[in-house]
């Protein structure tokens, strides 16, 4: 897989392998305490509108300073915080954090953005899953619609009655749905339909290699589809001006990627945002 390349230190808890059990308890200890000790930080990167290079949003992504291992990324610890349910007070953290920075960002009058979080399965089936994103954004008195939820469609489709019911629920309140890794898991288009969906987020697997003739077509199907559908289509993983131009002439509304930019710490997002804030200035006056 090619996000899990180059950097990752820890990559026997990859692509389906596991760790020794002693590991597993180890990294899972630490990443109890992990929260305790401030351990954990944002990122974010921005979405960004594909014609007139307006920044939309961003996505916020977990990163792990571990004491003895360093700089984490989510691949490298998400799968065990996940199987040891870990993942539901993290999560918790992570839609707190992001509703502070989108606080934050709304006292220093910046642009009122989108900010997108990841949801994981654990997460989404916790009981009290509504209650805890509700709470989040009710704390620093957000408006729903600037918070959106990333969710996989395969994990939309595991449990879709709950799930249906559930989202339903933040629907009425504002709260946005995007489908992360769109083309990668298995929809079902007649119930698809039936969430209160408002972004398509197309997997960065078809933009890599966009220059390929079939990639190309199921790209501009699934752009196409969106555009039916009266969704924020967004494609992941752009990393080079002609993947960015096949894009702009298919229409599609959005996009993330390292050829805008790598995510970056909340400081960084902050004085883009404000240089962000003073270009539209320059360019009304
Ligand atoms: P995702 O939600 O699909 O996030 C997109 C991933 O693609 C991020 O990896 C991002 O850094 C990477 N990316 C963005 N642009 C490019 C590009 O141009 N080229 C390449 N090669 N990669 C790009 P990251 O940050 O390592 O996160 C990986 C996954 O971990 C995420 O995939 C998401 O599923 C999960 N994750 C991240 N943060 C959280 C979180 O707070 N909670 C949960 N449950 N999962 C998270
Ligand atoms: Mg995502
Ligand atoms: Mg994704
Ligand atoms: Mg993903």
């Amino acid at each position: 897989q090619a996000k899990a390349q180059g950097r990752s230190r820890l990559q026997f808890w990859e692509a389906g392998m596991q760790a020794p059990y002693s590991e597993r308890m180890q990294i899972e200890a630490d990443l109890r305490r992990a929260l305790a000790r401030n351990e954990f930080v944002l990122f974010y990167q921005p979405q960004v509108d594909t014609v007139s290079g307006e920044v939309r949003g961003f996505e916020a992504l977990l990163r792990w300073w571990h004491p003895q291992r360093g700089f984490l990324s989510p691949a490298e610890f998400i799968p065990v915080a996940e199987e040891s349910g870990v993942i539901v007070p993290i999560g918790d953290w992570v839609l707190r954090e992001a509703s502070a920075q989108m606080a934050e960002w709304r006292r220093a009058g910046l642009p009122q953005v989108r900010l997108s979080v990841n949801i994981s399965a654990r997460q989404l089936e916790s009981p009290d899953f509504v209650e805890s994103v509700m709470r989040a954004v009710q704390v620093h008195a957000l408006d729903g619609q600037q918070i959106e939820l990333e969710i996989t469609e395969s994990l939309l489709m595991r449990d879709f009655e709950a799930n249906a019911i559930k989202l339903g629920r933040l629907s009425a309140s504002g709260i946005r749905l995007a489908i992360d890794d769109f083309g990668t898991g298995y929809s079902s288009f007649k119930y698809l339909s039936r969430f209160p969906i408002h972004t398509l987020k197309i997997d960065q697997s078809f933009i890599q290699e966009l220059e390929r003739e079939e990639n190309l077509s199921i790209v501009n199907a699934m752009v196409a589809m969106g555009r039916g559908m009266n969704l924020n289509v967004v494609a992941e993983g752009v990393e080079t001006q002609s993947q960015l131009a096949c894009l702009q002439q298919m229409q599609c509304h959005e996009m993330q990627g390292h050829y805008y930019s790598v995510p970056m710490s909340g400081h960084d997002a902050t004085a883009l945002l404000g240089r962000h804030t003073r270009g539209f200035v320059e360019a009304a006056g």
